[in-house]
């Protein structure tokens, strides 16, 4: 059988039209002969509002919690109203929309009286975005004629309990996909089940950490060895860099998972980092395509980098983050200093992207937050600290930096004009990154932009969109 798991994000899902987009799509995949299982993302903005929803009850806002779920509602009333035009089928979905409402405000209210907003809580309350769009995407696929069947994620995405963030428990991803899942493409059915969202061996909800749906994608396509698992977003797929900030972007045809990860990493919002791995681990190509654009081949993602003539595959930017500088003579000859620096870090829940040392300093880069002021407090009894926000981390990535000298050259004497903060190569030797005042990055970008992708190879590269 050839199975396909195509998950369609917000934006694939956010209005009627856009979830009329949706149907046809799956419905061309159906007329080739392919067995979808769909997994949808909430409607576009959607987990945020309800988000805001749990924040405003829990600080006692009981009306303006309750005014939000009241817009939700209307919006997913008048979503289905649209979509479904039997008269029971609407009536029915109507009705489904309308507990779960019910239910979303009893669980405000009751956050209203407690004024304590637990992430067990928080995970429960964002549930209910993909569990209403599934129900919607479900009846207008019927609507248009396809046998759907909906399917409660929760039930086959399992995972520990860390709320907010679970780590899904593959094994029995994999049973549960097999005996709920399966049977029903057998009979030819098409699965609609909401992303992100799971449970865990107790059947209590949780999620996998904002922009979760594409790992459920990527689950589900390991747990039933898909053919393929076709990430649809609002994007033509990964691109040589970002278009606004230069306009001769370019699409990438096929990137390696290894690459594609490093660029998610730097803010290339794409797609989920951790949605390579189930994938790469069962050697099951992604695609990343677009529903506006459903025609265009997008980026296919493959576990090997096919051999390509240009040296980097993509120039990625991740805008807003500050740098620390700590300067200590202590740390010459002295071990266990790193650690001590981390143990800072970890103590405030800081992630750090990149760190580059000399004998007496250590510089790092965060994204810019508001707990920098207490880190730095924490890291002055240690050291001199400094830190700076405004900056920008440069990423390029590409397979063909692997082993190749010069190529550190050609990149710093395309930005000569610009001061560079920090420097790195990965050790995973396809990424090479520095970091530089934001106000510099989109010059930056520009200029290597113009170096590097000059004269692109045609086989990696969708080089007609530049010819016109
Ligand atoms: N709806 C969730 C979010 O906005 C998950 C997703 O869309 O991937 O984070
Ligand atoms: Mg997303």
């Amino acid at each position: 059988m050839k199975l396909v798991v195509m998950k369609f994000g917000g934006t694939s899902v956010e209005d009627p039209a856009a979830i009329g987009r949706t149907a046809a799509i799956v419905a061309g995949r159906v007329a080739n002969g392919k067995s979808p299982v769909v997994v949808v993302s909430a409607m576009a903005k959607v987990t945020d509002q309800l988000l805001r929803a749990a924040a405003a009850a829990s600080e006692g806002d009981r009306t303006g919690a309750l005014a939000i779920s009241e817009r939700l509602r209307a919006r997913h009333r008048d979503t289905a109203v649209v979509l479904v035009k039997n008269a029971d089928d609407c009536a029915a979905l109507l009705e489904t929309i309308d507990k779960k409402f019910d239910s979303l405000d009893e669980i405000l209210r009751g956050l209203a009286a407690i004024l304590e907003l637990t992430p067990r809580i928080s995970d429960l309350i964002v549930s209910y975005g993909e569990l209403l769009s599934s129900r919607i995407v479900t009846a207008a696929f019927r609507e248009t004629g396809m046998d759907s069947a909906w399917v409660d994620a929760r039930e086959v995405v399992i995972t520990d309990s860390q709320y907010q963030k679970a780590a899904p428990i593959d094994h029995l991803i994999e049973q549960r996909a097999q005996t709920k899942l399966v049977p029903l493409t057998e009979k030819k059915k098409v699965p609609v089940m909401g992303g992100f969202i799971a449970s865990n061996e107790a059947g209590i909800t949780t999620t996998l950490g904002r922009g979760g749906s594409d790992f459920t994608g990527a689950l589900i396509g390991g747990a039933v060895s898909a053919e393929a698992i076709e990430i649809w977003t609002d994007v033509d797929g990964i691109m040589t860099t970002d278009p606004r900030v230069c306009p001769d972007a370019l699409r990438v045809k096929v990137i390696s998972f290894e690459e594609a990860a490093e660029l998610a990493y730097f803010g290339a919002k794409v797609l989920h980092p951790a949605t390579i791995l189930p994938a790469v681990k069962k050697n099951i190509p992604v695609l990343v395509l677009n529903s506006r654009n459903a025609s265009c081949e997008g980026t296919r993602i493959t576990s090997l980098a096919p051999p390509c003539k240009s040296p980097f595959k993509s120039i990625a930017v991740k805008k807003k983050l500050s740098i620390i500088d700590v300067v200590a003579s202590r740390m010459l000859m002295t071990h266990g200093y790193m650690r001590e620096i981390f143990t800072i870090f970890d103590k405030h829940q800081c992630p750090v992207d990149m760190v580059s040392t000399s004998e007496v300093s250590v510089s790092l880069s965060v994204d810019s937050n508001e707990k920098l002021p207490a880190i730095a407090a924490d890291l002055s009894k240690l050291a001199d600290v400094k830190y700076e926000g405004k900056k920008a981390l440069v990423c390029m990535v590409g397979d063909d930096i692997r082993g190749k000298s010069g190529m550190a050259a050609q990149v710093f004497t395309a930005i000569r004009h610009i001061n560079v903060r920090m420097i790195s190569q990965g050790a995973s030797e396809i990424n090479m990154s520095f970091m530089i005042d934001e106000e510099d990055a989109d010059e930056a970008v520009r200029s290597l932009h113009a170096i590097f992708f000059k004269d692109p190879d045609p086989a990696i590269f969708d080089v007609d969109a530049r010819r016109g």
